[in-house]
């Protein structure tokens, strides 16, 4: 079975990617603490590869990453690739983002998540981008998720990320669509490689 790194620190990140990628023959591990890659890309794609490839190079293993956010048009994009940095907590973050937006009418937004997956050496083999539209409510709504969760609302669902079961955000999330995009590349990249 091979080895793939998920180039993160956080373990719930680790088991999440775990859970999408459960039907495949890798043996996922996290990246050791002390191998840190700085996110200088200028888009969440070039994050992602930034840091897969990095990790990848560094340890002589198989690395995936994945970098998200989520952008409100009215706001020009921001919070962006700002998104972790937009405030100390969850809920300076959301204070913040309710705050700038104000009385605005158009609260159309997105999350944005871009995968990458570098083979040992480093080189970039697969990438992809999964787009979740959404609104931003006055207020939040649910207790469910993390971050931005409560205050983005999917109207195809009726409800916010933090409303809905866990199921239906790993479905319809910007990170549930990345990885179901990914998926048909990567089985045929590790049957590829079990047969190598
Ligand atoms: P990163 O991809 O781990 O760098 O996360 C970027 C930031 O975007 C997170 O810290 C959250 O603030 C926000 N974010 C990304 N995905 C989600 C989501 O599914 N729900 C709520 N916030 C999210």
């Amino acid at each position: 079975m091979e080895k793939l790194v998920v180039a993160t620190g956080n373990p719930g990140k680790l088991k999440e990617i775990q859970e999408y990628l459960v039907d495949l023959p890798w043996e996922l591990v996290l990246k050791p603490a002390d191998l840190d890659v700085d996110e200088t890309g200028t888009t969440f794609i070039a994050n992602a590869r930034l840091k897969a490839s990095e990790v990848a190079k560094a340890l002589g293993e198989w690395s995936i990453a994945d970098d998200s956010g989520l952008a409100v048009d009215a706001l020009d994009g921001a919070p962006g690739l700002y998104s972790a940095r937009y405030g100390k907590t969850d809920l300076d973050r959301i204070n913040r983002l309710l705050r700038e937006l104000g009385n605005n009418h158009n609260r159309q937004a997105k999350f944005i998540c871009a995968i990458a997956l570098a083979n040992p050496q480093g080189e970039i083999v697969l990438t992809t981008e999964g787009i979740c539209p959404g609104e931003i409510l006055n207020s939040p709504r649910g207790s469910d998720g993390f971050g931005y969760d409560p205050i983005f609302y999917v109207p195809s669902q009726q409800q916010t990320f933090a409303e809905m079961s866990a199921e239906t955000k790993s479905r319809i999330s910007h990170r549930g669509v990345a990885f179901a995009q990914l998926m048909t590349e990567l089985k045929q990249l590790s049957a590829q490689l079990s047969t190598e």
